[in-house]
């Protein structure tokens, strides 16, 4: 049991129930999203739920029962959201929160069917994104569930990129799907010869149409593009054998074959003739860049329901463990706490708790993000249009001119009022184009991050929440399907892009000098609500900021032993652990910036009356848990990084000349406090030195770093009664009788 700490003030009533979540993730103002998420969740677990209980995964085929979902999709609205109001939607304006939404409703029951739900959208993204009006029109309205008095069937799609082994995986450039002329007629539209087979598609048992990357073949053909194949185009259309997989099977996923005959119009995003070649106007690069970098939040949210998902179940099962056994009486703290008298089972289930409020707060910071970045994306294009600005270099250097302004407007905000200038500050924040920089460049960090960090250490975390329900953990009649939903978390790790592919993107996003700048505010902000809300972790974190900001300057100019540069593009021992260890820091601000807003909002909702200051207290106190799992992962990386490139020495002359001196370390200890403490090798007199292998590097040129670290230490400070309290309240947290949706 966690001892009782005298500090805690009013506990944890209920778990969060929906008007919380909606101003945690800042949906409580938009009626529209609120009946997206009642209406997915009835299709969740209703359908859905009844259709894993009843053993529908047990199958790769598509079955009737997994079909009847789609109507329920059509029919709850789900199916439209992606699309606007003149397209069949009901959506006005940009729909990435929305979307994650609907992800995290499905996922919270089973991410198969989230997929499933959501596969058609991606399959029509390239269209919406990069395609032209036309195409869009033509799909979106082909896609959109029939209206009332509509007899029509919606069309399904299926986006196909990845190939047969040795071709497209991680490296998106090894096509080998190809696409030739097969006749081009004077005056007339120009028919491609398209030849592609795909690995793991999704939505390919029922696809009427395909969103398909393929290469050139001809020379009247440039470069790459992504091309839109019918069922019932000429030639061959084969959905190919179900991919035996072992997750996910609500969704529909096989290995196709086309050879297929289409006209060039299909070509996404059009072309132009230039010296009679046909040149595509996006490359499938592009498009791809353009197409992920959206979709992969929704993914990022659906291992972050499940965590989220996992926390009722287990307080069940832990509650009711011993209860109806001849030695526990009603009544007795066995009966009523069961598993929950023990401390260990308590705090697992809050480091649990705690990484799916990460999650969740980093996920959908994205998703919000993306809702700001698409407007301004196309406000960007205007006012570039509007400049003379063409693409390519003109572009890159003006868009270079526009960060060197994002950048001056973030050091400035960052003086005191009355040091810096005014008028200035106000200029650059009325500047659309800096706006633009500064959503762009953070959501190119936070959508990689949050794939990476919500999927990945999502999925570790996962398989602690079935632990935590034992032998049961791991049977299909698990409570919330949780043994389903550890697998699944792992194809979460994998599609649109597995780990390696988010940590190549971020270490080269987190690395723009703009971005860097955003960091350094962020850590200034982070003290400030330390100042205010002591307890939330955020001073644990904003130091945790600055080692990493630290770590990386150090990891950008340093040279490892024989000289080599670090933070180079192949070491990717440097920068995808230093992309690891931001996801840490990105997600543990994200919850603590949702905790604000709750504190914020909380009062004037009818929460205020509902316990809201225990729920503030038990949220805090998860930040608090949360950061500073947040500081000691980055701390440790951070640390590896920057001694572990040193070589180990051996006790030869050169190597004591870089050891303190024991008398030298004295004086130092009085001008840096715990300096004696960092050096862990120190000639004594007479040239004495510990009883070791050789002396480990020294602290010379690394005082800062040792100094940081060290107060990093330091900044734990309550953490573990942090975590203590937050057991607490789970051990006494008030749970409905049963779930929601059947086991
Ligand atoms: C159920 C399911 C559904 C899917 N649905 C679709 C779909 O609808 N459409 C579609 O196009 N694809 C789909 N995919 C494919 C999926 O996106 C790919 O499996 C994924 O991108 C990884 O490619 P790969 O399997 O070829 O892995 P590989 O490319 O072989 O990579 C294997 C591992 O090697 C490592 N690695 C690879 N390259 C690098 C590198 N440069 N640096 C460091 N490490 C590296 C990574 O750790 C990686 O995880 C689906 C897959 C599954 C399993």
């Amino acid at each position: 049991m966690a001892a009782h700490d005298p500090a805690a003030g009013e506990s944890l009533r209920t778990l969060p129930g929906d008007d919380v979540r909606q101003i945690l993730w800042r949906f409580a103002d938009r009626f529209d999203l609120q009946m997206v998420v009642q209406s997915t969740r009835a299709v969740a677990r209703g359908p859905v739920a009844r259709l894993v209980a009843s053993g529908g995964r047990n199958s790769h085929d598509w079955t009737p029962g997994k079909n009847e979902l789609l109507r329920a999709y059509d029919e709850s609205g789900i199916t439209a959201v992606f699309m606007d109001p003149e397209q069949g939607g009901f959506i006005e304006g940009p729909k990435n929160l929305a979307l994650a939404l609907v992800a995290f409703e499905l996922a919270w029951v089973d991410a198969g069917a989230a997929t499933g739900a959501l596969a058609g959208n991606l399959a029509l993204s390239p269209i919406h994104e990069r395609g032209t009006k036309a195409q869009a029109d033509h799909y979106m309205a082909l896609a959109a569930p029939a209206k009332p008095g509509e007899d029509r069937k919606p069309w399904r799609g299926a986006f196909c990129l990845t190939e047969p082994l040795p071709y497209v995986g991680v490296d998106t450039g090894m096509l080998s799907g190809k696409a030739t002329i097969a006749e081009w007629e004077e005056g007339k539209e120009p028919v491609l010869q398209i030849e592609k087979r795909g690995r793991f598609i999704t939505n390919m048992g029922f696809a009427n149409f395909v969103t398909a990357a393929v290469d050139s073949a001809d020379p009247r053909l440039k470069g790459s593009c992504i091309v839109i194949l019918e069922e019932g185009d000429p030639g061959t259309f084969d959905r190919g054998t179900p991919t035996r997989k072992m997750v996910h099977q609500l969704s529909s996923t096989s290995d196709p074959i086309f050879s297929l005959r289409v006209p060039a119009s299909r070509i996404v995003g059009g072309y132009e003739v230039k010296d009679g070649v046909i040149v595509p106007r996006w490359d499938h690069g592009e498009i791809i860049e353009a197409v992920f970098k959206r979709t992969r939040v929704g993914v990022a949210v659906m291992t972050a329901a499940k965590l989220l998902s996992a926390v009722e179940p287990v307080i069940r099962y832990q509650r009711g463990r011993f209860r109806g056994a001849e030695q526990t009486k009603p009544g007795s703290l066995r009966h009523e706490l069961g598993l929950q008298q023990r401390e260990d089972a308590l705090h697992r289930l809050t480091d649990v708790w705690a990484t799916g409020e990460a999650a969740a707060s980093l996920a959908f910071a994205a998703a919000r993000l993306y809702d700001e970045v698409d407007p301004l994306e196309r406000r960007k294009s205007e006012l570039l249009a509007q400049a003379g600005v063409g693409g390519g270099r003109a572009e890159f250097a003006y868009l270079k001119k526009v960060n060197e302004r994002a950048i001056e407007y973030l050091s400035l905000s960052r003086l005191p009022q009355g040091e810096r200038d005014e008028a200035r500050l106000l200029e650059l924040a009325n500047d659309e184009l800096v706006r633009f920089a500064l959503v762009d460049s953070e959501a190119g960090v936070l959508c990689p991050a949050a794939k990476l960090w919500c999927t990945g250490h999502g999925a570790t975390v996962m398989r602690e929440a079935v632990s935590l329900v034992g032998g049961y953990g791991i049977t299909e009649d698990c409570p919330g399907f949780l043994g389903h939903k550890w697998m699944d978390a792992q194809l979460e790790a994998t599609y649109e892009g597995p780990e390696a592919v988010q940590r190549r993107n971020l270490s080269v996003t987190m690395a723009q000098p703009l971005f860097l700048e955003q960091l350094r505010t962020w850590a200034g902000e982070l003290r400030r609500i330390a100042a205010a809300r002591p307890g939330t972790g955020a001073c644990t974190l904003a130091t945790a900021f600055r080692l990493w900001l630290w770590t990386f300057d150090h990891l950008t100019t340093a040279k490892d032993a024989n000289g080599e540069k670090l933070y180079v593009g192949p070491r990717q021992g440097v920068t995808f652990r230093l992309a690891d260890a931001l996801c840490w820091l990105l997600a543990s601000r994200a919850q603590i910036l949702d905790l604000l807003e709750l504190a914020r909002r909380g009062p004037e909702s009818p929460l205020a009356g509902e316990g809201l200051p225990g729920l503030l207290e038990f949220l805090g106190d998860l930040c608090h848990v949360q950061a500073a799992a947040a500081a000691g992962e980055v701390g440790r990386i951070c640390a590896e990084l920057t001694y572990g490139y040193n070589r180990h020495p051996a006790w030869d002359s050169e190597a004591r000349s870089v050891c303190y001196a024991a008398e030298d370390l004295e004086a130092l200890e009085g001008i840096i406090s715990g300096m004696a403490g960092c050096a862990t090798d120190v000639i004594g007199e007479g040239g004495a030195h510990p009883d070791k292998a050789g002396p480990c590097a020294s602290c010379q040129g690394l005082h800062d770093f040792a100094a940081l670290r060290m107060k990093l230490d330091g900044c734990l400070t309550g953490a573990q009664l942090a975590k203590d309290r937050a057991a607490q309240a789970l051990s006494k947290v008030m749970i409905p009788e049963a779930l929601d949706y059947p086991a």
